[in-house]
This record gives C-alpha cells, structure tokens and sequence, in this order.
C-alpha cells in the first residue's frame, strides 16, 4: 500500500496527496474552477452540510484542488489537517482571531515579519486583544509575559530581518507548562529545514508564496494542525462545540468555520495549482538554496565595503548553536542581511546590480535585494526600526537558486563601483 508518511522528504514532497486514479490518471491535480458544486440529491446536500458526508459544496468553503495541496502540506509538516488560504496573513489572521477573544493576551516575538507585526501591535488592539512582544531568544523573557489571559505563544522559526532563531522546542515547553498552544510560523525555514511539529509546537502556518511555491507566480497562506493539543475547558471554554465535532482537530475546525469561510480568505484552485507545480521541486531547490546563503554569507565577509553580515549560519551569530541544533545541520535558511557604509551607498549597491532583482519578496528561486529602512519600514517610527534592528545601512539579500559564482560576481562590481 502507498503510504506517503512513510517515504523520505524527497519524495513526500513529489507524491504526497497524489491520486491519479481519481484523476483519469493525469499526473497533476485537476484545477477545478468552479464556484459550487452540483448535488445529486436533497438528502446529500443535508448530510454534506452536517459534516456527515465530505463532499464540496461551495468554493469559499472547500475546493477538490485546494484539498490536494491541503493534503501535501500536511504530510509535509506531519500535521493531522490544514487548510489552505488566500495569502500568508491570512493563515496568520485566522490562527489567531480563533484562539484569541476581546480581553485576551498573547505573546509573540518582537521581531516578527512587518505585516503581521503591524497587525500583532496595531489592529488587533482594536478588538481588544493585547499582543506582548518579546526578545524570542530569551525564553525568561517569554515565560515571564505570559499570564492568566494568555492564550497563546507566537514564533517565526528565523525572524526576517533580524535572523534571530528562537528554540522551538523549548518554547514549546513553557507554553505547555502554561496550557497555552505554540503557533510557528515556518515560513522562513519550510518543513525542509524545520519541522516544528515534531519539535513541540501545536500549529504550523506558512506564507506558500515564498519556498514552497519558489516560483513567485501565486500567493497563498496554510494552517497545518499538529492535533495533539488539549484545550482544558478551564482556558478554552469556547472550544467545546468544535472539539464535539472534530476532536483533535477541534482548533482547525475552528479557523475554518469560524474565520476562514466567514472572513473569505479564499484561496484560488489556480494558485493551489501553481503552488504545487513549485512544491515538486522544493527539496532540491531548499538545498541549493542553502548552500549558495552560506557561500554568499562567507564572500560577503571578505568584501571590504561590507561593514557586517548577519546570517545564523556564521560561527559567531548568537543564534548559530541553536540553528546549528534545531536545523539538524543541513543549513541556516537562505536569507541574510550586511551592511554597508550608509544609505547613500545601499541605494547605490541596489542600482549597480545587473542579474539580482530589487523586489519586495523573498523566497523566491532568483536572488532578490532590499532596502527595508526606506521601503518596507518605511512608515515605522525610528524606535521601532531601531528595535526591529532595521538599520539605514542594512540590505537584505534572498538567496536564490542560481550558480553561486554569478550571484558573487553580480555582488562584487556592484560593490566595486559605489
Ligand atoms: C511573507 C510572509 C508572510 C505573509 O505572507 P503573504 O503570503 O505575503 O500574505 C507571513 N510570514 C512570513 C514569515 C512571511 O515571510
């Protein structure tokens, strides 16, 4: 029997949720484009719409297309459910408004990517919810912000673009103590370099715009839930109707019925369809990906117009042990930042280049730059850019897939006529 769980991450990624029996034997999923769905009688749609039966029903809700790459991701993360989305916020938004009532709290790293720190420490204030923001390196920081009101703990498995790597695991174990579920955002990592699942946390959640569609062709977000957390009645009282119709899967029910289908944060079958042309080839591309960062990271030490580098993967970044551990050694991600003389010279660099391209994104198979002080943060206050590490002199380079040796070159006559 073919049981995808059990194969090696190589090729999980190629053949997990495929079923091309079902599919006249076309080797891809079917994009299916349609907005609902025809039921063949009355009591089918009654029992569809009581949970009864799994059939779709209505594109906002669920989608044949969407639950093949739902299916990928899960086994991927060695999750127990997931549902995919219109974006990464979204995985973001829902997670969070599912756990999160007026007069909760919650805590998360202070060095969080720039949208969801805007929501962590503007929007959700409106509702009521207060996020308490801390350094995710230090673990006493963490534990001390919890509180009877938290209920929950946020990390980013490498903070962008502070390259700051919490660990997971023992994170993991404060949150426990506490009876509150850890939500990571993967991101960063993909479930080749991190699985953080198997390290103790209870959600995963991506942005599948960045690694794992690697292509840069379609947006989209995923909630994966480890199912394994159990919501004490005393903290989650709100939990009761979900866990007596999904049981472990009582939080992914609740993100689905509660915000995903009510906010509408769909995901189009099309990008679901994209993601997973790119998803094929995510093992090989992570690998090349992670070899050319540490290749770049060590010719950008050597530049003398290069004032800093961070990357984790240096033997002196403070996260490097903890990376080194929870990375299993097979790298450190794919993007880093250095400085330069000042901005003057960042814009400078940034215009020189001839084959890196100036986009905001990352995780793309082609080396991308940015300027994050005059671009992304650029409406944030000097204290918080200075908190966030975001400095005027600082560029930040998403390592592609390309041969290491022209990324160089593209960097240093770059450098070479500032
Ligand atoms: C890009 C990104 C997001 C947001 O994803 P979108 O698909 O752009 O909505 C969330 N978290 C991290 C770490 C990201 O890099």
């Amino acid at each position: 029997m073919h049981s995808p769980a059990k194969h090696r991450f190589h090729t999980q990624v190629i053949h997990a949720g495929q079923k091309p029996a079902e599919w006249q034997g076309a080797t891809l999923p079917p994009i299916y484009q349609t907005a609902s769905h025809r039921h063949a009688t009355a009591e089918n749609m009654s029992s569809t719409f009581s949970g009864k039966t799994t059939d779709h029903i209505y594109m906002r809700l669920t989608n044949p297309t969407n639950r093949v790459l739902e299916e990928k991701l899960c086994c991927l993360e060695g999750g127990k459910g997931a549902v995919v989305m219109a974006s990464g916020m979204a995985a973001v938004t829902n997670t969070c408004l599912a756990l999160l009532r007026a007069g909760d709290e919650f805590v998360a790293g202070n060095s969080l990517f720039m949208s969801t720190y805007l929501l962590f420490s503007g929007v959700f204030q409106k509702f009521g919810i207060t996020a308490r923001l801390v350094d995710p390196t230090r673990l006493d920081e963490l534990a001390g912000a919890i509180n009877d009101k938290t209920r929950l703990v946020f990390l980013e498995t490498i903070g962008n673009p502070k390259m700051d790597v919490p660990d997971l695991a023992r994170a993991a174990e404060i949150a426990h103590a506490h009876d509150i579920p850890l939500v990571v955002d993967n991101t960063l990592a993909s479930p080749y370099l991190c699985r953080p699942l198997e390290l103790g946390a209870d959600v995963v959640l991506h942005s599948t715009t960045k690694y794992l569609s690697g292509h840069g062709a379609a947006t989209g977000g995923v909630v994966i839930d480890g199912g394994r957390f159990v919501w004490g009645a005393r903290k989650f009282p709100d939990f009761k109707a979900f866990i007596d119709r999904k049981g472990e899967l009582a939080l992914l029910d609740k993100i689905w019925r509660e915000q995903h289908i009510n906010f509408g944060t769909t995901q189009a079958p099309w990008h679901s369809y994209l993601t997973m042309l790119g998803l094929d080839t995510l093992a090989l591309r992570m690998e090349r990906h992670l070899a050319n960062a540490a290749a770049v990271a060590q010719f950008l030490l050597k530049q003398k117009e290069v004032t800093w580098v961070n990357f984790p993967g240096l033997a002196d970044h403070p996260c490097h042990t903890v990376a080194q551990k929870q990375f299993q050694g097979l790298g450190f991600g794919a993007l880093l930042t250095f400085g330069l003389k000042d901005q003057d010279a960042c814009f400078r660099f940034i215009n020189n280049l001839k084959l890196i391209y100036h986009l905001a994104n990352l995780g793309d198979c082609k080396t991308l730059v940015i300027h994050p002080y005059s671009s992304q943060y650029l409406s944030f206050t000097e204290e918080t850019r200075a908190n966030l590490s975001i400095l005027p002199n600082m560029i930040r380079l998403s390592v592609g897939i390309e041969a290491v040796e022209d990324i160089c070159e593209d960097i240093q006559q770059a450098l070479a006529a500032l």
